[in-house]
């Protein structure tokens, strides 16, 4: 974490706090109060329900290892998402306090984490929980906001700078797969905007799961967008998409070598800052 911004999380807190009044953090503009128990779209009130922490190799390789720190609650309802039985009932996750993920922060840089990694579910939804987190933890390692940058610009504000990476999730290119496969239809244009707010301020790495057979509504739009922000971010694809059983809204099968090696030929193209 940058220890620049480390004075001004009580203030920002207090920001996202009274936000939470009438919670208007994302798009789904819900209006609860979750300082009173409240929830809307995403489930949670205003504490963290963290699921699982862990020690972790396989994200791209600047950021390893990583401390993964997932917290439930999301705001999207991706069809794929491999976490999602956590996110249905949040408020059920009987996992660690605050004091006792602070001692994990500590502990697994001790033991070689070079990056704190916020996910979830999705951090946006729980940035006040994480801000205090971060107060108590005051973390020496880099800071990694994992995301699927679906949220209003009062949590860029939140985290401008205290933020070391951000990690966007880029999932889809147009209006009709986002509403279709995860409830979203306004997602392109809002992490258009997101993703270019943070590369503003931040390190950013758009990561794009391929979806198979998405490459012409979803990939090559998705990368064009991504295309406009020039060389300053980063872009990591990933072609590890797992169908769900059942399959609904989403593919059914996995990645061919045909789209595969079309995608990297049109990020190329593009001339796109490849990671892994
Ligand atoms: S953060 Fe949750 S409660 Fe707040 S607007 Fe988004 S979905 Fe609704």
């Amino acid at each position: 974490m940058n220890p620049k911004f480390y004075l001004q999380i009580p203030e920002r807190l207090e920001v996202l706090k009274q936000n939470l009044q009438s919670c208007r953090l994302c798009p789904r503009n819900c209006g609860v109060n979750r300082l009173a128990g409240q929830t809307g779209y995403c489930g949670v009130d205003d504490q963290l329900y963290c699921f699982r922490e862990m020690l972790y190799c396989g994200e791209e390789k600047e950021l390893c290892p990583s401390h993964q720190v997932y917290f439930a609650g999301c705001n999207m309802r991706c069809e794929y998402c491999s976490v999602a039985e956590w996110n249905q009932n949040p408020l059920e996750i009987n996992g660690m306090n605050m004091a006792q993920i602070a001692d994990k922060i500590h502990r697994r840089a001790e033991l070689g984490a070079v990056t704190l990694n916020l996910l979830g579910g999705e951090p946006a939804v729980n940035a006040a929980g994480i801000l205090e987190l971060l107060w108590k933890a005051r973390p020496a390692n880099r800071l990694v906001w994992n995301s699927n940058m679906y949220y209003n610009p009062i949590v860029d504000q939140a985290i401008r700078g205290l933020v070391d990476v951000v990690l966007a999730d880029l999932k889809f290119g147009c209006r009709e797969c986002a509403a279709r496969i995860a409830d979203a239809a306004d997602y392109c244009e809002v992490v258009t905007d997101t993703i270019a707010q943070a590369a503003a301020w931040s390190d950013v790495i758009v990561r794009h799961r391929v979806l198979p057979d998405h490459f012409e509504c979803c990939t090559r739009p998705g990368l064009e967008q991504i295309a406009k922000l020039g060389q300053r971010v980063k872009v990591s694809l990933w072609f590890d998409y797992i169908p769900p059983i059942p399959a609904k809204e989403t593919p059914a099968g996995y990645v061919g070598a045909e789209q595969h090696q079309k995608t990297i030929q049109w990020a190329q193209r593009l001339q796109l800052r490849i990671i892994q």
